[in-house]
């Protein structure tokens, strides 16, 4: 990779991709064809990806039909079935030296997800960081949280009870293209810690990335067939992953997230859905303001805002409201924007010119009913064909669409607040409750706030990579923001059903021993309000 250096075009001039050399960067076709080559397609078919970086082809995707998913399916389900049967132990070595070839081929995997989502490098590695730290955590507590366990039974003594976690068969992916490369892996990974298949549907924009990550799951040493691809239009192979799958992971917008929601549940089958958001930040009065606007750059203007746990609404303490604002708005001004795969690009490109529309859509919305700009606002075609600046906006109210829709770009609004209590029931508005942040220097009141916060997660002096990172905790949303939760032990045990074998020992559990019916109720009633003095559970 060639570091951007002073001039560089693709950083602070005109975007001419004739004199850059990095945007002569092309797969290897030998690469691309490997890699298409694991797609289910027999349609014929193929759907040209453009790079949001310079409006270039990238590749050719071969496409999938239904009858391809069902395909897909099937060699998955053959695979899942000797999978099952490998100790959990031998599964978290895969995901091990999965986790090493991510990191060894890092490199490889940012420039892929730099040309196919125009993100800004930074914003590449945060993906590969989230990778390796799912992978991880699952391999080291996999097993034991997979492990079979004893509970105690109806008699204690005479019932002895085990729960064993069944891998539910083959888990159906439908990710998109904002984080590509984990959010196509992430969910996946654990299901297969989990002992099942997969069958994923990547976002069309994003195909390759995907495919990449699949390739190294392989040579880490998960079995060919395990984990399969599918290609095309959400609308037109969707609905054939929900017919096929044993469990459904979705991860995009709440529109499309009710529809899988309503196909699974014809079907009886489980799913997880990872939504949209409109997550409010709470400056509070004691809060340290550089701190907090150092926190709201990254929080608005990660991934160019195309993030769903990015800050969109920020509520300030009049009190530090002057003093915010002003450091927020210096530090956003601060920063570079471009579109490349170098590295000193602090915000990068949109992904699509749909994108894009609906950015200055908003924008242009918010200033037609009354909003200020207090900086960005502006397309800037001469960065890249869909940079967007970083827009911070005061005075939005209910009137305009960006109030309470997701803009799912780097345009986030500003509130004052008096009354803590107020602010928070304002932050709690709306039909989202994915992530929110809180900052204070009294860390135990902040989190005091946060717990009053109807979201799934919320990070205290920080915006999102807290609860993000922490694979540990889990992740998800409240109310229109999802369903289910990814991360933590709950995003491992949603791929497996429970179920509880009892033994019945020496006595049946009937009228035995000489006890007639009366006898025996008389007796067992004696036994329930024994077990309760003793505090059994
Ligand atoms: P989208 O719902 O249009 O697409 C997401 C995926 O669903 C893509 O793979 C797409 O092909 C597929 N899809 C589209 N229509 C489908 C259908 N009818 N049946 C089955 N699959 C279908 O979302 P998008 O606009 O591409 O992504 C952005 C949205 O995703 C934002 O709202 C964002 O908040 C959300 N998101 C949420 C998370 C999270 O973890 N909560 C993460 C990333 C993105």
């Amino acid at each position: 990779m060639t570091a951007p250096r002073p001039g560089d075009p693709l950083l602070d001039g005109p975007h001419d991709p004739e004199h850059d050399p990095r945007a002569s960067y092309v797969l290897e076709p030998s690469h691309v064809a490997s890699l298409t080559g694991r797609i289910v397609a027999t349609t014929g078919r193929t759907a040209e990806v453009r790079s949001p970086v310079n409006d270039a082809p990238l590749a050719h995707v071969p496409q999938s039909s239904p009858e391809d998913v069902a395909e897909a399916f099937a060699r998955a389900r053959t695979a899942q079935q000797v999978w099952a049967g490998t100790p959990a132990e031998a599964r978290a070595e895969v995901l091990l030296r999965f986790h090493d070839l991510v990191l060894e081929r890092a490199e490889e995997v940012m420039d892929l997800i730099c040309w196919e989502s125009g993100k800004a490098r930074t914003h590449a590695f945060d993906e590969i960081g989230h990778v390796a730290l799912t992978a991880r955590y699952y391999a080291r507590t996999g097993a034991g949280t997979l492990a079979r366990r004893r509970v105690p039974g109806v008699v204690p003594g005479l019932t002895r009870v085990e729960v064993n976690r069944v891998a539910k068969g083959v888990v159906g992916v439908i990710s998109p293209w904002n984080y590509p490369f984990t959010m196509a892996l992430c969910d996946g990974v654990a299901a297969v810690m989990a002992g099942n298949a997969v069958v994923l549907k990547p976002d069309a924009q994003t195909m390759l990335t995907a495919l990449l990550g699949v390739e190294l799951l392989e040579l880490a040493g998960a079995p060919r067939g395990l984990w399969q691809v599918v290609a095309g239009p959400g609308p037109e192979i969707g609905g054939a992953v929900v017919a096929h799958a044993d469990y459904v992971c979705f991860t995009g917008s709440t529109a499309t997230g009710r529809r899988i929601a309503a196909g699974c549940a014809e079907r009886l089958i489980g799913c997880s859905l990872e939504l949209g958001g409109k997550n409010p930040m709470l400056v509070l009065a004691d809060a340290d303001v550089e701190r907090a606007a150092e926190g709201a750059v990254r929080a608005s203007f990660s991934n160019a805002g195309q993030l769903c746990v990015s800050t969109e609404r920020i509520f300030v303490a009049d009190a530090v409201y002057e003093a915010f604002v002003d450091r927020f708005v210096a530090r956003t001004q601060a920063l570079s924007l471009g579109a490349g795969t170098g590295w000193g690009i602090d915000v990068g490109s949109l992904v699509s010119a749909a994108q894009l529309e609906k950015v200055t859509a908003h924008v242009d919305d918010a200033v037609a009913h009354g909003a200020a700009v207090l900086t960005g606002g502006r397309h800037r075609p001469d960065l890249g064909p869909y940079v967007f600046e970083p827009t911070i906006l005061e005075g939005v109210n209910p009137s305009m669409a960006c109030f309470a829709e997701e803009t799912f770009g780097p345009v986030v609004a500003l509130h004052r607040f008096t009354d803590e209590a107020d602010a928070v029931a304002r932050a709690n508005e709306g039909d989202f409750g994915l992530n929110a942040a809180v900052f204070g220097r009294d860390a135990a009141h902040a989190r005091r706030v946060a717990r009053a916060l109807h979201c799934g997660t919320v990070n205290v002096n920080e915006g999102f990579a807290a609860t993000f990172g922490s694979i540990a905790a889990p992740m998800g949303g409240m109310r229109s923001s999802g369903l289910g939760r990814r991360q933590g032990a709950e995003g491992l045990l949603r791929f497996t059903e429970s179920q509880s074998v009892a033994t019945q020992r020496l006595l049946p559990l009937a009228p035995s021993l000489g006890l007639d019916d009366r006898r025996y109720a008389v007796a067992l009633t004696a036994a329930l309000r024994a077990m309760k003095r003793l505090g059994r559970a």
